[in-house]
């Protein structure tokens, strides 16, 4: 559900000269179709497209933009990055962010909302990626209020969850007995129960299926604790940046620098366009990776690379700051 149209009156009333579009990968496919709608509508304006899909409002392509110098660049798909906005506009980069949205029937809408009734005794909380926000809200104001609330996330809207902020979820779902979430995959989901503890369930809407991530979550703190066992005896890391910049502050890749520093570490800093396991293979002199952009990479992808691969949270802990189950609580 996407009227890029109705933007269209709006670029050509500005006086803009150049306009870069950028597509979160969920939308990616109908690139092309917005594209030549926005070239053929506004003949006078340069319409540049960024042909990477943007894996989320963090990933926004600061240095290709710093060079083309837009007037404005749309990125369709996501909202903006809690607190972000700021770093960009003082970089002189304004970015418009249109949401893409995905409309859940009534038939849908009914069959989430007779789910999260049968646990009417338990305290629930509810979630969506930005996508299902509407029709997560549509199913919230037909439920019981003093049983359900929407996980409310700092500078997000409420509901909203995305694939970090990790260190927030457990504070702010701590008094739920469950968690659903209602979206497309399992990668938000298993954030949700990754770093609350809770039993967290995804609402499959497209086959009606309610899937618990238990298993997943029992799988993936196996493999992040056989990281940070083989991460112990490393000598030299590689510590992964991302070119952006903006990913970079979001997976804190100085303070991964400074505590490899203060520990002894040598450490060589990475600069990748996207994570390629292919190219972490071949450094045969490093001990281990560091993920300094996304903090994801050191879980959804932890079996794509030979050697092992944290992030800063899971640093922490081979390091003794952290334990385990405060990063990953067992509810
Ligand atoms: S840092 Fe990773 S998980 Fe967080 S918003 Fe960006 S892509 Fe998503």
């Amino acid at each position: 559900m996407l009227d890029i149209y109705k933007y269209i009156d709006e670029i050509s009333k500005r006086n803009y000269s150049r306009v870069v579009i950028e597509f979160s990968e969920g939308v990616y496919s109908r690139a092309i179709e917005f594209y030549r709608s926005l070239k053929e509508r506004i003949r006078d304006i340069d319409i540049i497209l960024n042909d990477n899909p943007r894996y989320g409002s963090c990933d926004i392509d600061i240095n290709f933009y710093l060079q083309l110098n837009p007037d404005i660049i749309i990125h369709i798909g996501h909202n903006p990055y809690p607190y972000y906005s700021r770093v960009i506009n003082k970089l002189g980069l304004r970015v418009h962010y249109i949401p893409y949205y995905i409309k859940i029937d009534d038939e849908g809408l009914k069959w989430i909302k007779d789910v999260v009734s049968v646990n009417d005794k338990l305290k629930i909380g509810l979630a969506a990626s930005i996508q299902y926000l509407p029709s997560l809200y549509k199913v919230y104001r037909q439920l019981n209020r003093n049983s359900t609330s929407l996980i409310k996330l700092p500078g997000l809207p409420h509901g909203q969850i995305i694939g970090c902020l990790s260190r927030a979820l457990y504070r702010y779902t701590r008094n739920l007995d469950k968690i659903y979430f209602i979206g497309g995959g399992k990668f938000h989901a298993l954030g949700l129960a990754l770093y609350s503890g809770k039993p967290t369930f995804l609402l499959d809407i497209h086959r009606k299926n309610i899937l618990s991530l238990e298993t997943e979550v029992r799988k993936f703190k196996s493999l992040v604790m056989w990281n940070i066992y083989r991460a112990m005896d490393s000598k030299v890391f590689g510590v992964i940046a991302g070119k952006s910049g903006l990913q970079n502050m979001v997976g804190r890749v100085n303070t991964i620098k400074n505590l490899l520093d203060r520990h002894g570490k040598k450490y060589v800093t990475l600069y990748l366009d996207r994570f390629d396991e292919n190219i972490l293979d071949r450094h045969r002199d490093l001990d281990a990776f560091i993920a300094g952009s996304c903090p994801r990479i050191a879980i959804d992808d932890i079996t794509r690379v030979k050697k092992p691969i944290l992030n800063l949270e899971q640093l922490l802990i081979l390091f003794g700051y952290k334990k385990f189950e405060e990063v990953y609580p067992n509810g």
